[in-house]
């Protein structure tokens, strides 16, 4: 077991260089001093090459050959397994291409900054077609079977293809679409009384609703930030942090359970994980369904509103007049809308499903950059119904492709199929789940999912772990089930 336990050492060195780069990295967005923005950058780029000269070096490569001989129990087949993909990966990639890759990206965020604030898509378009080349280049070096697509979403969702996505979202695509149309001759949700919601007291709420589902803030902690998110420090430090809004408790609240439900991912690892690279979640996708799964399975559910509604009245006493009815129907208003970050349930994945279209088309070269703002605003209006004025509020909208991330948008919504797969089974496994809900007693709920999910890391691959917890693959019907059931009677259909 020699072999196992060196290469076990060398990914311990570059897991704790990672967990001070991600305390270094929560700081930066949470409490740090304006000033201390420049020397931060610089100890982040430091850190980050640490790490990154020893998953790509030569003593790396030798280790995982030795460690695969050796590799015997599960885990260890796991740590060979993963580590040797992120080598691989990385390895594909040649030092200049990658420091010209990074360059680009880096002006073409800017211009894209640029052009989204005049909404003039002819400023970013030149640096969008060098990135969509750098990007189709970065996947012939990675290698792939069939579509280059295949070789970038793999960095998001291993073991995902365009030919598995393809007919899956193309289903929820038409099928959403259909139910879309029926919603709009249902009765829309009444508004609640308007009012002011001091920030303060929404704090102490989100607290109160990450204890119901069992977050630790013994091993966590919350705090403010621009935007929300989670990040895992080291074993026993999983933070959360998220924002507030004076006008609307819920926007906070909902940010809160879904922090949390990636959070209890992290803090629900198995302990002989720790310092191996895969105490981590299994893929974007599973990551975002447990999300989903606190967020809206359960945090925009009946039953939850039942037991929530007395607790948000004592906090807020001017909505303590409305009925638990009353807040789960405003939580689940359906509105088409021309910005995704925005987007409800519903209309949510058709947001996803045109990026997804759209990035195919170019990586595979049926579609150019010159052409993206008509066929974008051509789908917006057949799947939403909705056009956008000016690209600013269409093409132009999401940071991402600036970035180079293509292959990153399907991890949205699969964590949403992943969410309402789950979900099934759970209320059959969990005897009397809903009214577990009603009650408030969500810890018999999170035990459930740490022990079908959360403990096992990154042990298994996505589809292998759906399939272990669900009984099957990655499927859209529980999705459109659930979403049919909801708002169907949200919307008296
Ligand atoms: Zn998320």
């Amino acid at each position: 077991m020699a072999a196992v336990q060196s290469l076990r050492d060398y990914v311990r060195e570059i897991s704790e260089i990672q967990s001070a780069a991600s305390l270094a990295a929560w700081d930066q967005r949470t409490h740090m001093p304006p000033q201390g923005a420049e020397a931060r950058a610089k100890i982040a780029g430091r850190l980050e090459r640490l790490a990154f000269e020893r998953l790509v070096s030569d003593r790396m490569g030798e280790l995982l050959r030795a460690a695969e001989a050796e590799a015997e129990s599960e885990v260890d087949r796991a740590l060979v397994r993963e580590w040797k993909r992120d080598y691989t990966r990385h390895r594909a990639i040649p030092p200049d291409f990658y420091q010209k890759l990074v360059e680009t990206t880096s002006r073409a965020e800017t211009a894209w900054e640029k052009a989204k604030a005049a909404s003039d898509f002819p400023v970013f378009r030149p640096h969008l077609e060098e990135v969509v080349s750098l990007v189709r280049e970065m996947a012939e070096l990675i290698g792939y079977t069939t579509s280059p697509y295949d070789a970038l979403v793999e960095e998001f969702e291993p073991g995902m293809t365009v030919a598995r996505l393809r007919p899956i979202l193309g289903d929820l695509r038409t099928d959403l679409v259909a139910f879309l149309k029926q919603l709009g001759r249902g009765k829309a949700p009444r508004g609640l009384p308007s009012g002011a919601f001091p920030l303060d007291t929404q704090r102490q709420f989100c607290r109160e609703a990450l204890g119901w589902i069992g977050y630790d803030f013994e091993g966590g902690r919350l705090d403010d930030s621009v935007h929300p998110f989670t990040i895992g420090v080291g074993p026993g430090d999983v933070r959360v942090t998220n924002r507030y809004a004076e006008d609307d408790p819920f926007s906070g609240l909902f940010g809160a359970l879904h922090e949390g439900g990636h959070a209890l991912y992290g803090q629900g690892a198995d302990p002989a994980l720790a310092w191996t690279g895969l105490a981590g979640g299994s893929s974007f996708g599973i990551h975002e369904s447990q999300s989903r799964f606190w967020e809206n399975q359960i945090g925009r559910s009946l039953p939850f509103w039942r037991h929530a509604h007395p607790h948000l009245a004592r906090h807020f006493p001017h909505l303590s007049r409305t009925a638990p009815e009353d807040i789960w129907r405003h939580v689940n208003r359906v509105q088409p809308s021309l910005i995704r970050v925005e987007a409800d349930e519903v209309t949510y994945n058709l947001h996803i499903c045109l990026r997804f279209e759209l990035e195919v088309d170019l990586l595979e070269g049926r579609l150019s950059v010159a052409e993206l703002p008509d066929r974008w605003n051509q789908a917006m209006g057949e799947y939403l119904g909705v056009t956008p004025p000016d690209d600013r509020r269409g093409v132009l909208q999401d940071v991402h492709w600036s970035g180079g991330m293509f292959g990153y948008f399907p991890s949205y919504t699969l964590g949403n199929l992943y969410a309402a797969q789950i979900t099934e089974t759970a209320e059959k496994e969990i005897s009397g789940f809903w009214e577990r809900v009603e009650r408030g007693e969500l810890a018999t709920i999170r035990e459930w999912l740490r022990e079908a999910v959360h403990r096992h890391g990154r042990m298994y691959r996505p589809e292998e772990l759906c399939t272990r917890v669900t009984g099957s693959g990655l499927s859209a019907e529980p999705f459109l089930r659930y979403v049919r059931a909801k708002y169907g009677e949200v919307y008296g259909l």
